[in-house]
């Protein structure tokens, strides 16, 4: 084998002199990321040619699905981790334990740094969010449970806490739900006795009330789009599933430059557009039914929401603008980018998208102003709901590119 090595050394040896490039290669030790948390965050900004061709604005979208656990939402998990082991709530290899409620994509980022830290997770989800998400919480070794009906309320949220609750309690019975600092920035399970006190073992995240979240796009996302469009940011366009994203960039973009225009992207049944429309989130008139008015009814994940929780009240005094979102437009919108752009994008990267065509529209910008956006997840987490089109067609949704060309051209 020594001399099967020494001749393939050789013939590499000799294309080496063939091609060598006079010029030396810069060697960059800084190149070389830190762990898989270390792939987390600045993702790059794409320009969607299509959209921005079309319209005569640059459309950029902030690819978050690059993110190694695969969403938006790795950010947030790392920063409410990170935050949790200053505080000392959380202990690498002791069994510590963290919990949170999630439509799955934070379940997933957590689950992924949980293994690169040496935590165990437990992630409580609704049970008609799409597969391929429990199976990649499966595959990093989550405990996963799932809750029905869906989307009533904050059920999959109050379990969680419920669940971490007696993680502590099951083990010393005089364990005890502690909030972290005071600040919101989740929860620490602590036992009463003086020795666990130092140790807490587990930790509910409580994404909708932390505030990481909020800080992980505030100290992120922000500051990296404003980098990356050189501060020519004219609109920056979101959903809000907890509100993270929108509260934390928005206010971080408005805080450099106070005429950057915030416009949410709400799905059909959410109850953030008429909050931010009409001050209110449910529309009375419409006399729906409790369940309806709490439930989120739509093939969109990730995304809307009908209560108030305190990152969507970080958001709402940025928000300028709201457009309301339908299925049909979401999974034409996702259809046509593929087929134009080669982009492959899951619901709520494609609500958002919608939402930066009517925006533009609506302004009647048409040269050359910078929209971002954000592109949260990729339509590979998608397959057995979104991008199914047998579901989509019993669902009554109809999947139509000329959706598109209307939004793009209809007056
Ligand atoms: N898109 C996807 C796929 C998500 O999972 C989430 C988070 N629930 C969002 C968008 C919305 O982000 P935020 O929670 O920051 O509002």
């Amino acid at each position: 084998s020594t001399s099967v090595i020494s001749a393939y050394r050789k013939r590499r040896d000799h294309n080496a002199v063939e091609k060598a490039s006079p010029r030396p290669i810069e060697l960059r030790s800084d190149e070389v990321l830190d762990g898989v948390t270390g792939l987390i965050g600045n993702t790059p900004l794409v320009r969607i040619n299509s959209l921005s061709n079309a319209l005569g604005v640059e459309i950029l979208g902030k690819a978050e699905y690059l993110n190694p656990g695969g969403s938006v939402k790795d950010r947030v998990a790392l920063e409410m981790i990170e935050n949790a082991e200053r505080e000392g709530l959380l202990h690498p290899y002791t069994g510590s334990r963290i919990f949170e409620g999630t439509s799955g994509s934070t379940g997933i980022s957590i689950a992924t740094i949980a293994r690169a830290r040496g935590y165990d997770a437990t992630i409580v989800l609704p049970d008609d969010v799409s597969l391929e998400k429990v199976k990649a919480l499966e595959v990093l070794g989550a405990d996963v449970e799932r809750v029905r009906p869906a989307s009533i309320v904050d059920k999959k949220q109050n379990l969680a806490r419920e669940y971490a609750l007696d993680f502590t309690s099951g083990k010393t019975p005089a364990g005890a739900l502690v909030n972290g600092n005071g600040n919101g920035n989740g929860h620490a399970l602590v036992d009463e006795d003086e020795e666990s006190l130092s140790r807490p073992r587990g930790y509910f995240a409580d994404q909708f009330e932390n505030r990481c979240n909020f800080a992980a796009h505030f100290t992120g996302t922000g500051p990296e789009i404003w980098r990356q469009t050189n501060g020519e940011v004219a609109a920056f366009v979101a959903g809000a599933g907890t509100g993270g994203t929108i509260a934390g960039t928005g206010q971080f973009l408005k805080s450099m430059a106070d005429d950057v225009l915030v416009a949410l992207a709400d799905p059909d049944g959410s109850g953030l557009y008429n909050k931010v429309k009409h001050g209110v989130m449910y529309d009375h008139k419409e006399s729906e039914g409790t369940r309806r008015r709490h439930q989120v009814d739509t093939v969109v994940e990730g995304i809307g929401i009908n209560r108030l929780t305190k990152n969507i009240e970080l958001a709402l005094p940025v928000i300028d603008d709201a457009f309301r979102i339908t299925d049909a437009e979401a999974v034409s919108m996702a259809r046509f980018l593929v087929q134009r752009d080669g982009l492959f994008l899951g619901s709520s990267s494609a609500v958002n998208l919608v939402a930066c065509v009517k925006l533009v529209r609506k302004l009647g910008w048409n040269n050359g102003e910078k929209v971002v956006t954000v592109l949260c997840d990729s339509g590979a987490r998608h397959y057995s709901k979104f991008w199914n089109d047998t579901y989509l067609s019993k669902a009554g949704i109809p999947i139509d590119v000329g959706i598109v060309q209307d939004l793009l051209t209809q007056p």
